[in-house]
């Protein structure tokens, strides 16, 4: 297969391939990106069959703490907290284990299964993974079944197993773009530096979460060159978060995605990771807007409430999307969580007859 898709005939074979457990192509991801804008919903409908196979009509819910936020060395040019970064961002030592384990409650009762722990830093020394056990000791205390993860920064010998010890059950890494860009976006640490982390956490038993982030200029072969890179890393867990361009950042004034281009990427990605949870990550509320409804039907998985340094939508508001869209939280106890409706009819008090501006 060479070129864009243009038959729905051809969506539905890869779409049957990949329920099949037959690895997407590199010609056919092209000719995924490359699908004309009139046959979205031809990709769509296609790798939501995918989606349906393996996960049904669940969502699973993360929840991010950042606790360490801000003051990184490192100089990741898309990331607010970076060196050098004046974006006004919370900065922050790390959280006390108290609050961090309060949070965790309220999430996990709002749905969230798994909380992914979050520093900023080129990587964690002793003394931050002995604090990380702690807080998890203080989590567990109050939701013992809550499912950890970590997100440090690079790994040395040994302390995946510290943190596997101390009650950690994934490690989150991302290869974040093509190796072949990888020098222009960062120049601290490497391509291959992640890589290594990625397996050593591997080695020491943690589940591996590593994904992805669009919107830096990439072009199609960039984002197929990227998800084969990590596909070769057989993740559990791909987050795909896409560019939030931060004032006081490099990639401030970068706003290439449109809601079809993002729905686009997501459809490759359930094609070429089938059967693994993709998460809906960073930017899906700036930059799918009001299509995040059709996204679910393509990932697996998204961040309830807020970001690392920025704000999410409403918790509230996610919940009853999931639930309109059809599909069905699966909380800790593998029960849905009761979707709000109260409140949610706001009176009219602008326009006519209210001496305030219509809403146009
Ligand atoms: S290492 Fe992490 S926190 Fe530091 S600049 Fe890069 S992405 Fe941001």
């Amino acid at each position: 297969m060479a070129g864009p898709i243009r038959e729905r005939t051809a969506l539905d074979v890869l779409a049957t391939r990949a329920i099949d457990g037959e690895p997407l192509g590199r010609a056919e991801a092209l000719g995924v990106l490359g699908t004309p804008e009139e046959m979205l919903l031809d990709l769509v409908a296609a790798a939501a069959r995918v989606r349906r196979h393996y996960f049904a009509d669940r969502v699973r819910l993360h929840f991010l703490v950042n606790m360490k936020s801000g003051l990184c060395p490192e100089d990741c040019s898309y990331c607010s907290q970076r060196r050098g970064s004046s974006a006004d961002v919370a900065t922050y030592a790390w959280a006390n284990a108290d609050e961090v384990a309060d949070v965790c409650d309220r999430a996990v009762a709002a749905g969230v299964r798994r909380v992914c722990l979050v520093a900023s830093g080129r990587g964690p020394s002793e003394r931050d993974v002995a604090r990380v056990a702690q807080t998890i000791s203080a989590i567990r205390k109050r939701r013992p079944g809550v499912e950890v993860c970590a997100c440090l920064g690079l790994l040395r010998d040994g302390q995946g197993e510290m943190l596997r010890d101390a009650g950690v059950l994934a490690y989150n890494h991302n290869l974040n773009v093509a190796e072949d860009r990888y020098p222009e976006i960062c120049t601290t640490h490497s391509f291959a530096d992640r890589k290594g982390t990625l397996e050593r956490a591997r080695r020491a038993g943690l589940s591996p979460c590593s994904g992805v982030i669009f919107g830096l200029g990439e072009d199609d072969a960039e984002v197929v060159d990227l998800l084969f890179a990590l596909r070769a890393e057989e993740p559990d867990s791909v987050p795909v978060n896409f560019l939030i361009p931060f004032d006081g950042t490099p990639a401030h004034e970068r706003w290439d995605l449109t809601p079809l281009r993002c729905l686009k990427i997501l459809a490759l990605c359930r094609l070429a990771f089938p059967a693994t949870d993709v998460r809906i990550g960073g930017g899906r509320e700036i930059h799918l807007r009001a299509l995040q409804p059709l996204a679910l039907h393509l990932a697996t998985s998204i961040f309830l409430g807020d970001y690392l340094t920025s704000e999410g939508a409403p918790a509230a508001g996610d919940l009853a999307m999931i639930a309109d869209a059809g599909f069905v939280v699966e909380g800790l106890d593998g029960t849905g969580v009761p979707t709000p409706t109260a409140g949610t009819v706001a009176l009219r008090r602008r326009g006519i007859g209210t001496g305030k501006p219509a809403n146009v």
